[in-house]
């Protein structure tokens, strides 16, 4: 039998904390969210690989220090409305879901979509709201949201989603650039908005109206 606790705890010291992951609450988010449950069946022995894995629809689960990295930099605090893009298997939504108050998540695959809820039904989590569509021009009937996460590489951050960003809230985007991606921070003040990469990655396109 796997013992997927222990894999958990070591993907979470080696994975993560030593490679510069350093909230306390995303280190415990992702020591808890069993990964095992978000991968096709036949994949679950690699759940805590040190990679993406595919997850049907030619799309992939992100590698974890990716879903750390991005739910590091939205520094959450728990009271937040957090829109999600590309929630693919549901797992970083599961681990939004401990971060955050309410999670909404866009998928474009219908698929994706049925499996994700099923998922995170299977694990217990009751605060995420799964619609399928274009998440490239957001959920405007929510907005504003204190944080938004993007899963898929963009041309540019897509202006619909900085519009629906509450004051001082983040947006983390990968962004296309020549080589790779860019996973970049965004702050909005106002009219004026910050922006900082964080680190290279490598992402699936976001496919819709502000994507490609
Ligand atoms: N975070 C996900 C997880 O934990 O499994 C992995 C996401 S995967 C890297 C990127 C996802 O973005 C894919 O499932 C893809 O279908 C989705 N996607 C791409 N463009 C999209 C769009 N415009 N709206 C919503 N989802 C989109």
């Amino acid at each position: 039998m796997t013992d997927f606790a222990a894999r958990r705890a070591d993907m979470v010291e080696r994975q993560l904390r030593a490679r510069g992951i350093e909230d306390e609450r995303v280190l415990a988010a992702m020591g808890e969210v069993p990964r095992e449950a978000f991968v096709p069946e036949r994949l679950q022995r690699r759940a805590y690989a040190d990679s993406a894995l595919p997850i049907g629809a030619e799309q992939t689960i992100s590698q974890p220090w990716v879903v750390a990295a991005i739910c590091q930099a939205l520094a959450l605090r728990g009271d937040e409305r957090v829109l999600e893009v590309g929630t693919g298997s549901g797992y970083s939504a599961a681990v939004l879901a401990r971060l955050a108050a309410e999670v909404i998540g866009i998928e474009r695959h219908e698929s994706l979509a049925r499996g994700a809820a099923a998922a995170l039904a299977g694990v217990g989590v009751d605060n995420v709201r799964l619609l399928v569509g274009d998440g490239s021009r957001g959920y405007p009937e929510r907005a504003p949201y204190g944080a938004i996460a993007v899963h898929a590489s963009a041309p540019a951050p897509p202006p619909a989603l900085i519009a629906q960003l509450a004051e001082g809230g983040r947006l983390v985007v990968p962004i296309a650039a020549a080589a790779g991606d860019d996973l970049t921070l965004l702050r909005r003040y106002g009219d004026r908005v910050e922006s900082e990469v964080i680190a290279p990655c490598r992402f699936v396109p976001l496919i819709g109206e502000e994507g490609f």
